[in-house]
């Protein structure tokens, strides 16, 4: 059967890296039985993502994960790619590649979840969605979690993307509006279901592809999504991407507790080198007011919105679980944030 493969890969652009993709027309015996090997390499032009020189062009697209295309439909795939050099080592812009180190460094054997929480604000022109132009609407508080025209702005696109996420089979595990109008979150990750894996590359792969359904829905609408974490200055929220994790020990009701405290001790020690990767503009969105805790400072506290660490209230009850890092920006690569909590947590140089 000829089908279609979306070949998504992450571009050069700095300070913030962004989405590239383009078709491969495929032959699949049966669209049914898929597996990595369905998905042949490809090259692209790395002079035009700010990957290479135009005298040394080209790079090659590895395929490492893929779901079905709930745009296309039946038989087409959403293929996520490494980009690699000539030689076949990581590109340097390949941020997965030492996700996946670090992992075989010996953060797999913790057997790691993760869950990322993904703050976006959607905009139509140079004005968020629900916003006068060029002005400003009502103080934030009744946004949050809201209802009606007069509250939320742009669900019918956040309606088409979370159809998208499941139909595609992406860990999504919720969605809501967000304290500021026009902002949105997803989450996606750990979803609670026995004998499903969270680990982080198939996550932040799945973080990665929602990102591309968001801004590819998004055209539709004529509505763009920005990952900014401070869309707009002020006495507004900024937009974060906090970053739930566990290991299995964390896991354990049986004493998690204590393992959860040891990793916030090992996360103290390394809030600068941890902050220096969270995402370009922290600062701005990172300021003590807003839910955050300052950037300059590292906090931790049960059911704490203003730390940077929360332990989350039933997790400090049940004794064991998860904690949430809040300090992300939700423009933060979830490869490099995941890789940078386990090499701290796990104690990987
Ligand atoms: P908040 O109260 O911070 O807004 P949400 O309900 O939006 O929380 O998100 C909770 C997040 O926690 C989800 O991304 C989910 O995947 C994640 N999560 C829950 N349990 C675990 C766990 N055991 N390990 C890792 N992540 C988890
Ligand atoms: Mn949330
Ligand atoms: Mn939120
Ligand atoms: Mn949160």
């Amino acid at each position: 059967m000829v089908t279609l493969g979306e070949y998504i890969w992450m571009d050069g652009a700095s300070p913030t890296q962004k989405l590239r993709s383009k078709t491969r027309v495929l032959n699949l015996a049966d669209p049914k039985k898929v597996s990595l090997e369905s998905f042949p390499e490809w090259g692209f032009d790395g002079s035009s993502t700010y990957q290479a020189d135009g005298h040394k062009s080209d790079l090659t697209l590895v395929p490492v994960s893929f779901v079905k295309d709930p745009i296309r439909g039946e038989g087409s795939f959403l293929v996520m790619c490494e980009v690699m050099n000539p030689d076949g080592s990581p590109h340097a812009s390949n941020t997965r590649a030492e996700l996946r180190r670090v992992l075989d460094a010996g953060a797999a054997k913790e057997e790691p979840w993760f869950g990322f929480e993904q703050e976006y604000t959607l905009f139509r022109g140079r004005s968020p969605l629900g916003w006068p132009d060029g002005g400003y609407p009502a103080p934030q508080g009744p946004f949050y979690c809201g209802v009606g025209a007069d509250e939320v702005f742009g669900r019918d696109l956040v309606e088409d993307h979370a159809r998208a996420c499941v139909e595609a089979g992406l860990m999504v595990f919720g969605i809501n509006a967000e304290v500021m109008p026009g902002q949105w979150e997803y989450q996606v990750g750990y979803r609670g279901r026995d004998n499903e894996s969270a680990d982080p590359l198939t996550v932040a792969d799945h973080n990665w592809i929602c990102r591309w359904l968001l801004y590819r829905l998004g055209e539709k609408y004529g509505v763009t999504a920005t990952l900014h974490p401070k869309p707009v200055r002020g006495d507004w929220n900024g937009a974060g991407q906090h970053t739930n994790f566990s290991t299995k020990s964390m896991r354990n009701t049986a004493g998690g507790i204590a393992a959860i405290e040891k990793a916030i001790a090992l996360l103290e020690k390394k809030h600068a080198e941890h902050i220096a990767l969270y995402g370009h503009g922290l600062a701005e969105r990172l300021t003590g007011k807003h839910e955050t805790c300052s950037i300059n400072e590292f906090r931790s506290g049960v059911s704490d919105r203003g730390a940077s660490i929360r332990i989350p209230a039933h997790v400090s009850k049940l004794g064991g679980g998860y904690l949430e890092d809040r300090r992300p920006g939700a423009n933060a690569d979830p490869y490099v944030v995941a890789a940078r909590i386990l090499k701290t947590i796990c104690e990987i140089v």
